[in-house]
């Protein structure tokens, strides 16, 4: 298995490489602030809103004290844990809007390099990495998914198995601004599938941009388990904690 791992690291290089070459060519801005230099820079790093410790080991919101929270114990999710590097607020808002609407690609990839720290520092037994997928009709409209402009570059910082079609939506759901959790986890129960012959017998991190009660996340999980996962643990770039601290 060594191989494989200097192969990646060697395509690794080959992307930073390109990357750095690049900037020589057209000196990026920062996707969170538009400054002119790097594509994220370290004042936008330095306020990054990192989410107040504790958090529920399962759901990952914020709690007063450590361990798993009253929702989760009532009702177990189908995910290990979900964690989430940021709170969503800016910069990291404005720097997923950018991927989401600019195809920013250097800058998922500046992003994937903070979340790899992020990821490492969890350390979670992940084999295979499974970016949660658009529908055929808002891939078609946008053209990428932007979830995959972190989560391939994510893949290759850690040595990890990137599989971008494991996942797939078996039918359209509309945007969830405005339901509640409830309504969140009916309207997207079942809109998955998972493809057995990727995920059978491995331990999968299922990552999206932005979660806010987890119901896309869980939906994924239970797709991914049902073709066979052993174990789903879930990553986003930004967690949205408006509805939380509305009931808190
Ligand atoms: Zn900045
Ligand atoms: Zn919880």
């Amino acid at each position: 298995m060594t191989w494989v791992k200097s192969d990646s690291r060697l395509a690794y290089s080959l992307y930073r490489g390109l990357w750095s070459g690049l900037d020589l060519l057209f000196p990026p801005v920062c996707g969170g602030c538009e400054k002119p230099g790097a594509r994220w820079c370290s004042d936008c790093q330095g306020r990054v809103g990192i989410l107040n410790e504790p958090v529920c080991d399962v759901c990952g919101l914020p709690q007063k004290q450590a361990g798993t929270c009253n929702a989760c114990r009532a009702e177990r999710p189908p995910f290990h844990s979900l964690r989430s590097w940021s709170v969503f607020e800016n910069p990291v808002r404005n720097a997923l809007h950018r991927l989401k609407y600019r195809r920013d690609i250097g800058l998922g990839e500046a992003l994937a390099m903070q979340l790899a720290e992020f990821v490492r520092g969890l350390n979670w037994p992940i084999d295979v990495i499974v970016p949660v997928p658009l529908g055929k009709q808002r891939l078609q409209e946008r053209g990428y998914n932007q979830v995959g402009m972190i989560a391939r570059p994510l893949a290759l910082a850690l040595g990890i198995e990137y599989a971008p079609k494991a996942l797939y939506r078996q039918r359209e759901t509309r945007s969830q601004v405005g339901l509640t959790k409830i309504e969140r986890h009916d309207h997207v129960r079942n809109a998955f599938q998972a493809l057995g012959v990727v995920v059978d017998r491995k331990t999968v991190l299922v990552m999206d941009d932005v979660a806010t009660t987890g119901s896309t996340l869980s939906s994924s999980a239970e797709a991914l388990l049902s073709s066979g996962a052993k174990d789903v643990y879930a990553l986003t770039v930004a967690r949205a904690l408006a509805h939380h601290m509305s009931h808190a």
